[in-house]
């Protein structure tokens, strides 16, 4: 398991989250927009938590991506 990292605070509350090993790449943002967005320095975090089942797929699709696995899926369970 990798070392664990910070979450980023700005992250909705959530199964999904950002930490602070994101290297700003972008690549969430092109997968999910609704889901993952940046700050204006560059840092990815979850703006919206998924709901429906293709929107965890899109959330699992960008943590698999993600070059740094900088994208966890182990926080709380989304609020619907
Ligand atoms: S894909 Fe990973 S490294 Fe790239 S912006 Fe998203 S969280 Fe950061």
């Amino acid at each position: 398991m990798a070392e664990l990292q910070q979450r980023f605070e700005f992250n909705a509350p959530g199964k999904y989250y950002v930490d602070t090993s994101c290297v700003h790449c972008e690549l969430c943002h092109d997968i999910a927009p609704e889901h993952f967005t940046k700050t204006r320095l560059g840092e990815g975090f979850v703006h919206r938590q998924p709901a429906a089942t293709s929107e965890f797929l899109l959330c699992d699709q960008a943590l698999r991506e993600c070059p740094v696995g900088a994208i966890g899926a182990n926080g709380e369970e989304a609020i619907r």
